[in-house]
Order: C-alpha cells, then structure tokens, then sequence
C-alpha cells in the first residue's frame, strides 16, 4: 500500500476541504464535487484501502458499516430510491484510489 495520503485521507484528516455530509468512527461522507445526480454523496472508509480488490476478511465490519448506512443517509436526504456504484481499478473508471461507495439519487 501507498504510503502517500490519499485524497479522500487528506478530507478526513482536514487537510482539504469537502462538504461533509456525515462521519462516525469509521466513515466520512461527503458531497461529490461533480455531482452527476441531484444527490451525489461518497462514502468512504477512515481505512485507505485503495480498491474492491485489496479488501481482506478484517474489512468486513467496516463496508457492512457503510451498506446498512446508505439507506439511512437516503432517508436523510429525503430520497425514496436511489442508485450505488463503486468503480473497481482504472479499466473500472475509479480515479480515486481509496475504496469508496456512490451513492446517486434525483
Ligand atoms: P471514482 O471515479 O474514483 O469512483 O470517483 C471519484 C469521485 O470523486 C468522482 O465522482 C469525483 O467527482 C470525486 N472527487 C474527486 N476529487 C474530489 C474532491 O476533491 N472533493 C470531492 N468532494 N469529490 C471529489
């Protein structure tokens, strides 16, 4: 693994700016900066685990975390429906390497 921060580690750690949205020990939630729906939130891991791909069984309680979070963040925005994405590797489309969940809704 990188030993250089992360993009999505620097916003946790408040080292740039990002619209945070929601964060508990072991996620931050933020707004994407290039919305492609009305609602376009990131939910990513404190842990920069980089893609789908590098996950270990130690990881199951934390991306658990984030699937029974998403349905209450989409209450929170007062979505009845919404859609998730999580683009794996460069032929993938991820950018960003540091495991994160899309979470689109109009
Ligand atoms: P990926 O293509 O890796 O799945 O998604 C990366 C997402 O991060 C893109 O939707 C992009 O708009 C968003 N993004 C990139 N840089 C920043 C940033 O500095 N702040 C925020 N809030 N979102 C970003």
């Amino acid at each position: 693994m990188s030993t250089e921060k992360t993009l999505f580690s620097k916003i946790i750690d408040r080292e740039l700016p990002a619209d945070i949205v929601h964060e508990d020990d072991k996620c931050i939630v933020i707004k994407d900066i290039n919305p492609k729906a009305r609602i376009h939130l990131l939910v990513i891991p404190e842990k920069p685990i980089p893609t789908l791909f590098d996950l270990t069984p130690e990881d199951k309680d934390v991306m658990g975390h984030m699937m029974l979070l998403l349905p209450q963040l989409a209450k929170t925005q007062e979505l009845d429906g919404f859609k998730t994405q999580i683009n794996t590797g460069e032929s993938g489309g991820q950018e960003v390497f540091h495991i994160h969940i899309h979470l689109l809704g109009d």
